[in-house]
């Protein structure tokens, strides 16, 4: 079982997989947690040179930097899935899809790479969805903010990209929207509610 949260810069997703993984472990339930991109693994250095401007990059090789990134967790994500663990994923590929498509990255060709790379599907999207003025603002204490948490008007292209594989129910139907703007505690409150329907937890 693959859990994915995904939403723009600010949305809350980090807060949230923390929440969920606790509130799941204290039900019993082995739980690993997976965040993208992993700015320590081989591929996530270049990510983060490129997310604090040290480089700059093509969409291109954004969208395979991210995809590689992944790639190098699937056998240890199939293997916890293997043990009985509920993977939750802070990012997957559905960030890359809204990302670099966003920047003019085939959105056909993107799914086509993903599915040739068989990499692992999740059952549940949880996609917090938020204005881009408002979550930026949740970032304002940062010290320096990351290539994309300073672009309004790029994030409202990235929602637009959540939006429509929403639409799609891709890459699963299980896609559930939370309305991100809501206090923390309602937020996680409407997760449970949505992840324990679907899971029995
Ligand atoms: P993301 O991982 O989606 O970028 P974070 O979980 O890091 O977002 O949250 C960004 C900031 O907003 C953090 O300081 C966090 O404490 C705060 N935050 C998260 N969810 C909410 C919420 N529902 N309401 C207000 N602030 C929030
Ligand atoms: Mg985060």
């Amino acid at each position: 079982m693959i859990i994915v949260f995904e939403g723009i810069d600010g949305a809350g997703k980090t807060t949230m997989c923390k929440m969920l993984k606790e509130y799941l472990e204290q039900r019993g339930f082995s739980v690993a947690v997976y965040s993208y991109p992993n700015k320590s693994s081989l591929y996530g250095k270049i990510i983060k040179q490129f997310l604090s401007s040290e480089i700059v990059l093509y969409p291109e090789e954004q969208f395979f930097l991210y995809i590689l990134d992944m790639y190098r967790d699937k056998k240890d994500v199939l293997e916890k899935i293997s043990h009985g663990y509920i993977v939750l994923m802070d990012r997957y590929y559905t960030s890359t899809i809204a990302y670099q498509c966003s920047q003019g990255f085939d959105y056909d060709f993107a799914k086509h790479v993903i599915e040739y790379l068989r990499l692992p599907k999740p059952d549940i999207v949880i996609y917090l969805d938020i204005d881009p003025i408002t979550s930026l603002k949740r970032l304002k204490s940062k010290e320096k903010l990351e290539v994309f948490e300073r672009n309004i008007s790029f994030l409202e292209k990235v929602r637009n990209m959540y939006s429509q594989m929403a639409r799609e129910g891709y890459p699963t139907k299980n896609w559930i929207p939370i309305d991100a703007k809501n206090s923390i505690d309602k937020v996680f409150a409407d997760i449970v509610d949505a992840v324990c329907k679907l899971i029995k937890c």
